[in-house]
């Protein structure tokens, strides 16, 4: 009733806002259906707006590159260099003899810095809540007592969902104690993010806003804020986190897992500490000062000096008596008075030989492993065997060596000060990195790039799961600031924010690296999946909340089931639906609907009649219900509503034809009279399907896609599916390894596929069933981003396979060579080259949004709804791995195959887009960006419009459409977020924002003219004071990117300007 009457009052606010909407959608309403050309297929009258395509030349200059100095390092150049010889090291297997003078230190002492750390995953083998019951609540708990007990202790810690839900369940006085020995620089807070996440399949939106709810727990709660980042585990780092932290004041950063042979060269040239640059940085304001650690793990035996035998010796944990030893076979001693001299020099000989790699005369040992230091019997071990090897060490002056427990700071700090720099500044004498540290192998050929694609039901599924909260974080938002201009907000129900900070943290653990990865076990995937489906779950109920709907949209069965989309009744009275459109531009999308009756009209608010296309919906190849697709104007981050009726005049739906070619299959057809189905017993000719904008043709036989033309280009090109094996000897392919039998094999189904074809004036498609694939090519008939793509679809079952992997690759006659290009988290775009002298699974990459290739001519862009592994084997060839199904472990812990496999829908947009002022040099630059039509043809795919039908007895008052924006975005500019937060009670809202812009960084050389795409930019600049319609802004403060720092000083203006490629927050006041 609450909510009702709110509304009731939102009305008032909102309704002039109405006016506007009508004048912007009414162009698109009220088209008579379009006539049929003389070939007999559909045209669609032009766009009867004009369309612009006004880019500033000056936004053009970005992307054409800097003045600045190259890096020192730059990672394609580096990957070119190298041989991967993998030549036996000796001790340090994967490194090299290091030898040293006794004497180098005698003139600056080494300082050594041992920081115990315990990497806790928020769920792999266990799930999130049984490794805290299990071990990480115990070891927080002896954390506090133990490092009271001696103030020279240190310790690390990371993930802020663990910590968190300790700190709910521990004592006032604990607390204390805890804040204490933060602020005493006992206990460092690392990274301080909700987990450590993935970083080769996460998107930006989901990286920022877990690193937002682990900083902002950490101001609130003990009032730290990060300084220095700790990622030892993610399997590969992509240089968008490096940006992240340093966006969000953190000035140093530690990673682990990089190709053994990047460390060994790294080392053997004193650069696995350098200052870590953007691609695309024209000068050096993102640099952040990393530190890369040389050997094979972050464990003890890996992390005192290159000799696992001798380090192995110095992890207390291992000694005689306890669950676990030193596989080299000489256990540790416990640190006596009799042996201290000898082995303290034993050690010291150790972390000499680390120093030698290494340009500082400080040295970083880290001290831990896995759910570490959980007994108080350990903590003693530990601390006490390591204090008596420091007070000896630290004794004897001729050793020139001091050496204590430090946190990762205080390692930072030491080296800073050495070099004489303030924190953040580059040490002199350093080297300057860019580019990213993918794809990671371990040891030998064993390619950590399986995971780029395991279990793709569940990296579907985020992505969704990330549209709907943002959706959903906006729009609360939104109404809460339009409820308190109104007066209102008293009654507004808050108490929906408790299921927001839910569905943000249940996102933010599945960033963990074993959760998005699809790398824990399968218990542990069901337990990710029910919160995952909770996060829809919770999304939603505030979406339907504040649209004023029921729950009778698309619906999921289970947490590992495709969503069944929901059938709209129809009766005498009219149904409302209400669709929200989550991205910042307003859309002509066509929005999809199943009704279970074809005599349908739909109209808009005031009655309108809207173009809509009646077409088959297949439950299976040859079954089908009514689908209804409505071509409707969407404004920006705005609600519309449509009205459905029935009725029985012919002409107010557009019908579709289609035509079902059997393959000589024996298969009972089911049809519905609304749209007639032709049946065929045999194959097509091959045959081609037109829209405004696009051409395209199919085999006939395969059903499959030929040739693909767009404005002024068209190109040729085959689509197969290929099956990859796995090896025969011992070690196989796994939830984390790709380890292939040799090249693909075509995939040949038992039968041929059933091939079906729908023309409509809307949208027309191609769909091929074969056994363990259905795909599904559709052009649409629609001017703008809709229409200058083909939206491409694939379900995969492969359920009945044994240890294989299948492949979708395209080969075209663009003359790519060697190069493609993958985007790193959606943010920006990182070239690759295909290297020869690597094995076939080193060549392949994540794929979290987009993967082109090109030539001087064109460039085709396949972008993807969810990371899937990617590589271009051969010239013109873009591969993308759709689901694996392995039978066994690929030993790195987990102790399972991946034989889970779902029913798994892959999205992808294909475009194919001409250039016209390409050059090869340009073209062999370290950096490249997507066009502006890319980058929102990505914003469509991956934010889906929602359509809400409304419930059957729509209580008054009558729904109304709103637009929240008062002006177009540029189109350069995206709103990565608008984000409530968090009141003194955590359950309640504030009256504060954060409001996340990204301005993209975009290629102008392919832009797509009259072609019915809109699109301004600005120079980056934008008026935030009147962006929001029927709002105003009460404050504006720029700050870091988890709103640590405020930045500059709160000024009068609301102009704000944003440089290409960078992420901005402000905190805002809206009523
Ligand atoms: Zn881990």
């Amino acid at each position: 009733e609450q909510l009702e009457q709110l509304l009731e009052e939102n009305h008032e606010i909102i309704s002039h806002i109405k006016d506007s909407v009508l004048e912007l959608t009414a162009h698109a309403d009220g088209q008579p259906a379009p006539p049929r050309r003389d070939n007999g297929s559909w045209a669609l009258p032009p766009e009867s707006r004009p369309s612009f395509l006004a880019v500033s030349p000056q936004d053009c200059q970005f992307a054409l590159g800097a003045k600045g100095e190259s890096p020192d390092l730059q990672m394609l150049a580096v990957y070119s260099l190298l041989p991967f010889d993998n030549q036996d090291g000796g001790v340090w297997k994967q490194g090299f003899d290091i030898t040293y003078e006794p004497n180098e230190w005698d003139t600056e002492p080494l300082q050594v810095f041992v920081v115990p750390h315990s990497h806790n995953d928020p769920g792999w083998i266990k799930t999130f809540d049984k490794y805290y019951y299990d071990q990480t609540q115990h070891i927080l708990n002896s954390m506090v007592l133990k490092m009271q007990e001696d103030p020279r202790r240190r310790f690390i810690w990371s993930e802020i969902s663990f910590f968190s839900k300790w700190w709910d369940n521990i004592s006032a006085q604990k607390r204390a104690a805890v804040r204490r020995l933060v602020g005493n620089g006992q206990l460092e807070m690392v990274t301080g993010g909700w987990v450590m996440p993935d970083e080769a399949n996460s998107h930006y939106f989901a990286m920022i806003d877990q690193l937002i709810e682990g900083h902002q727990w950490l101001e609130k709660n003990i009032g730290v804020t990060p300084r220095s980042g700790w990622a030892v585990d993610p399997f590969g780092y992509s240089s968008t986190m490096p940006y992240l932290l340093k966006r969000s004041n953190l000035t140093g950063m530690v990673i682990q897992r990089v190709h053994y042979a990047i460390k060994k060269h790294f080392a053997a040239t004193q650069n696995l500490e350098f200052m870590w640059r953007q691609t695309w940085d024209p000068d050096s304001s993102t640099d952040i000062f990393c530190h890369m650690m040389p050997f094979y793990s972050y464990d003890v035996p890996h992390t005192c000096g290159p000799d696992p035998k001798i380090c192995c010796q110095f992890d207390f944990k291992r000694l005689p008596g306890g669950r676990i030893n030193c596989p080299w076979k000489v256990p540790p001693r416990a640190i006596t008075e009799a042996n201290v001299a000898e082995r303290a020099q034993l050690l010291l000989d150790q972390y000499r030989k680390k120093s030698k790699l290494y340009r500082s005369k400080v040295l970083l040992v880290p001290l831990g492993d896995d759910f570490r230091y959980d007994k108080p019997q350990e903590w003693d071990a530990q601390f006490l065997n390591y204090q008596r090897i420091f007070d000896f060490l630290n004794a004897q002056p001729q050793l020139h060596v001091q050496a204590q427990f430090g946190t990762l700071s205080d390692y930072f700090d030491a080296l800073y000060k050495k070099a004489g720099i303030v924190p953040g500044m580059r040490p002199p004498g350093f080297p300057v990195l860019s580019g990213d540290f993918f794809s990671y192998a371990d040891r030998e050929d064993h390619y950590w790039t399986g995971y780029y694609t395991s279990r793709p039901f569940y990296k579907s599924l985020d992505r969704v799961l990330e549209a709907h909260l943002r959706g959903a974080e906006l729009l609360f938002s939104l109404a809460l600031a339009h409820a308190r201009r109104a007066g209102a907000d008293s009654r507004y129900p808050l108490s929906d924010y408790s299921l927001l900070s839910s569905a943000r943290r249940n996102l933010g653990l599945f960033q963990h690296h074993d959760a998005i990865t699809g790398t824990a076990k399968e218990a542990v995937v069901v337990d990710y999946g029910v919160r995952c489906v909770r996060v829809a779950g919770h999304a939603h109920r505030d979406t339907l909340a504040l649209t004023h709907t029921s729950p009778q949209d698309d619906t999921r069965l289970n947490q590992d089931s495709l969503p069944e989309r929901t059938v709209v009744k129809l009766d005498a009275s009219p149904r409302f639906l209400v669709v929200f459109n989550p991205l910042e531009q307003e859309r002509l999308s066509l929005v999809p609907l199943l009704v279970n009756s074809p005599h349908v009209r739909v109209l808009s608010e005031d009655g309108q009649p809207l173009p809509a296309q009646l077409s088959a919906h297949w439950s299976s190849a040859t079954d089908t219900v009514p689908d209804l697709s409505i071509l409707a104007r969407l404004p920006a981050l705005g609600l519309r509503v449509l009205q459905l009726q029935k009725s029985f005049d012919g002409h107010t739906t557009l019908q579709s034809s289609v035509r079902l070619y059997l393959h000589g299959r024996d298969v009972t057809v089911r049809t519905q009279e609304a749209v007639p189905v032709q049946v065929f017993p045999a194959a097509p000719d091959d045959f081609c399907l037109e829209s405004q904008h696009l051409r395209s043709c199919f085999s006939g036989s395969s059903g499959l896609l030929q040739v693909g033309a767009g404005p002024g280009i068209e190109r040729g090109w085959v689509t197969e599916f290929f099956i990859y094996g796995t090896r025969t000897s011992k070690d196989k392919s796994g939830a984390y390894l790709f380890l292939p039998d040799g090249e693909a094999k075509p995939y040949t189904p038992k039968d041929p596929p059933i091939v079906r074809v729908t023309e409509g004036p809307l949208f027309s498609e191609v769909s091929s069933y074969y056994q363990h694939v259905q795909t599904m090519v559709r052009l649409y008939n629609v001017p703008g981003v809709e229409g200058l793509s083909l939206d491409v679809s694939c379900l995969v079952d492969i359920r009945d396979h044994v240890n294989k992997e299948l492949a979708m690759r395209f080969s075209t006659n663009i003359e790519s060579d060697d190069t493609f290009f993958t985007d790193l988290n959606g943010f920006q775009i990182q070239p690759r080259r295909y290297q020869q002298k690597l094995p076939l699974q080193a060549n392949f990459y994540p794929m979290p949004t987009m993967a082109y290739i090109q030539d001087t001519q064109s460039r085709l862009t396949l972008h993807t709804a969810q990371a899937l592994g990617v590589s271009s084997l051969g010239s013109g060839q873009l591969e993308v791995i759709l689901d694996r199904r392995l039978m066994q472990d690929d030993n790195r812990g987990l102790g399972q195959g991946l034989k889970d496999n779902k029913r798994t829908c892959n999205r992808f947009r294909l475009l194919l887009e001409r250039r016209s002022s390409a050059n090869k040099v340009q073209d062999g630059r370290p950096v490249s960006f997507p066009s502006l039509l890319s980058h929102l043809t990505s914003m469509h795919l991956n934010a889906e419009a929602l359509v809400l039908p409304v419930a059957q007895q729509p209580a008054l008052p009558a729904l109304r459409s709103f637009a929240s924006l008062s002006t177009t975005l540029p189109c350069d500019f995206h709103i990565l977020n608008l984000r409530t937060l968090q009141a003194e009670d955590d359950s309640l809202p504030s009256a504060e924002a954060a409001l996340i812009l990204h301005r993209k960084g975009f290629d102008c050389s392919l832009e797509a003219k009259n072609l019915g795409f809109n699109c301004t930019t600005s120079q980056g600049q934008l008026a935030l004071g009147s962006l929001f319609q029927g709002l105003e802004l009460g404050s504006l403060q720029p700050t870091s990117l988890t709103l640590m720092y405020p930045l500059g000083t709160a000024s009068n203006s609301t102009n704000i300007q944003l440089h290409p490629m960078e992420i901005a927050t402000f905190r805002i006041r809206l009523g």
